[in-house]
């Protein structure tokens, strides 16, 4: 049989325009980040008008669908997220749902890559089709376009106030799940803080949806959680979650449950705020622009004096936004890591300029959780074959040999090994506590407080900050920080505003993209 030698350039196909899709009246899917954001990025679009509604997290059946649908050689999140989509669509049309694909959109994030993210858009549509929905449309938000989505290819006309809205939403699922990760290790009731956040969630939902400032619903949870028992002199291990994008976000079998698990073996766990890469982003695009001084225009890659300030303005807006919420629940989240420190730090090791994936962020992010004694141990959750976090993991060997002190360990998810995973984790997480406990006692030696090593000796009475209350910095571990607290004098434990805060405040705003290139 004779063989055709024709070469044929791959097009992606047109995307079906839709439109305004309030005035089309259907319904935006969405799915791929956590409970807590999506519950509330619903809040905001709905009280925009957009019918929406977030997917369930994607399970290893969304993976076992994806895989089947989709191309070979597609990176895990895509078979996880597209499986996802494919098996609510399956749903519906079981459940006898007509007109699937003239009633439902899918709304992703899309890049031009440079790793497999790019190609995202395409094998959605691939895989859809193979499925049995071939005009099912797809909306891009496109991470390079910021507020600016209205381009022609985006295939609907997405305004301000929904990416607006998004953003905002965003910052408080961030708020709540950090809340959440620093106070259940140390809940005398099991469940009691999820209880109180899931009132705050759902007051949090009602003013997005009314379109009122969120701060009001804040200050009602920070108050609702200061009625929440908490016992701080239980020494945890900190563990910080870094790694690919998608990984560490989920909370499902595509991190095989990772943070939630930690927390069963006994650890304080720092999630990433998505909050990171937004201001990652706008960093990026800070950078290239300068890049770009004097250089005349080349396709969408320009300078202006007037896109530099606009950008510098959206980086001022957006810390600013996040400090006040913060403000609200009594500063006990910790601020979004500087841009310029994480660059930085960075630096040495790895080219700021290079994209894709989380870029030089799983390398920075290592040596501030280490050099900022902010945790114990790292571990950095990446798919199985993710190009980026392999190139990071080979970064990291040498950030290890530079900070032996470290406890950094590198998982890889493939939708199949939880056990092995876990039990690598396991043997690190033992280190990490000793080193918690080790921490606490020796403060507690030093402190004078060595009494309080015994539980049974420990006197009655003890003063503890309400749960709200940030504690001291002192020290990694939660535990040896409220030993710090116990040793302020009275009239300084109440302050509002620490001063670790305001020094982390100040140390923000010393921003400029050329530090960290
Ligand atoms: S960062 Fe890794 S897992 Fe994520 S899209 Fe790129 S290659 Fe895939």
């Amino acid at each position: 049989m004779p063989v055709s030698t024709e070469v044929h350039q791959y097009r992606l196909p047109e995307p079906r325009a839709v439109g305004d899709p309030r005035a089309a009246g259907v319904t935006i899917l969405f799915g791929g980040l956590t409970e807590a954001h999506e519950r509330l990025v619903e809040g905001a679009w709905e009280g925009l008008g957009y019918r929406v509604r977030g997917l369930p997290t994607p399970d290893n059946e969304a993976l076992a669908i994806g895989r089947e649908y989709g191309n070979r050689g597609m990176c895990n999140p895509a078979y996880y997220t597209i499986g996802n989509l494919i098996k609510f669509l399956l749903r519906l049309r079981q459940a006898g749902v007509p007109d699937i694909e003239n009633r439902f959109v899918y709304l992703t994030a899309g890049s031009c890559g440079p790793c497999r993210f790019g190609m995202y858009e395409a094998e959605y549509r691939r895989s859809l089709a193979q499925a049995g929905f071939p005009d099912f449309p797809i909306l891009v938000v496109q991470q390079a376009d910021g507020l600016d989505q209205s381009q022609e290819g985006s295939g609907a006309k997405l305004e301000r106030p929904f990416l607006l809205g998004l953003i905002r939403a965003l910052m408080l699922g961030d708020i709540l799940n950090e809340l959440g990760h620093a106070l259940r290790p140390y809940e005398c009731e099991r469940g009691s803080v999820d209880e109180a956040l899931d009132e705050g969630r759902r007051w949090l939902y009602w003013a997005l949806r009314d379109r009122e400032s969120p701060v009001p619903a804040l200050r009602r949870l920070r108050r609702r959680l200061d009625e929440v028992a908490v016992d701080y002199l239980r020494p945890r291990p900190k563990v910080k979650l870094t790694g690919e994008f998608w990984a560490q976000t989920t909370e499902g079998d595509g991190s095989y449950h990772m943070a939630r698990w930690l927390e069963q073996e006994g650890a304080e766990v720092l999630v990433e705020p998505v909050g990171t890469w937004i201001e990652y982003l706008l960093w990026t695009r800070l950078q290239r622009s300068h890049d770009r001084r004097g250089l005349p225009r080349e396709g969408r890659e320009s300078h202006s004096g007037m896109l530099e300030l606009r950008l510098r303005l959206g980086e001022m807006m957006f810390s600013s936004v996040y400090n006040t919420y913060r403000a609200a629940v009594g500063f006990r989240v910790e601020p979004l890591a500087s841009m310029d420190a994480l660059a930085r730090y960075a630096h040495d090791y790895y080219n700021t300029r290079i994209t894709g994936g989380e870029a030089f962020l799983e390398v920075a992010k290592t040596i501030y959780s280490v050099g900022r004694r902010k945790a114990h141990m790292v571990i950095s959750i990446k798919p199985f074959g993710c190009m980026p976090s392999t190139q990071s993991d080979g970064v990291q060997v040498k950030v290890l040999a530079d900070h032996p002190d470290a406890l950094f360990v590198a998982v890889e998810t493939s939708g199949d090994s939880e056990v092995h995973v876990q039990s690598r984790v396991q043997m690190m997480l033992q280190e990490a506590r000793a080193r918690a406990r080790e921490e606490f006692e020796s403060t507690a030696q030093r402190l004078g407080l060595a009494g309080l090593l015994d539980p049974a000796a420990r006197p009655a009475g003890l003063p503890h900050p309400a749960p709200m209350a940030p504690l001291p910095r002192r020290a990694v571990g939660t535990a040896t920080n409220y030993l710090w607290w116990l040793r302020r004098p009275a009239v300084l434990r109440s302050l509002p505003v620490p001063s670790e805060v305001l020094a982390e405040a100040l140390r923000r705003y010393r921003r400029d993209p050329e530090k960290g290139a």
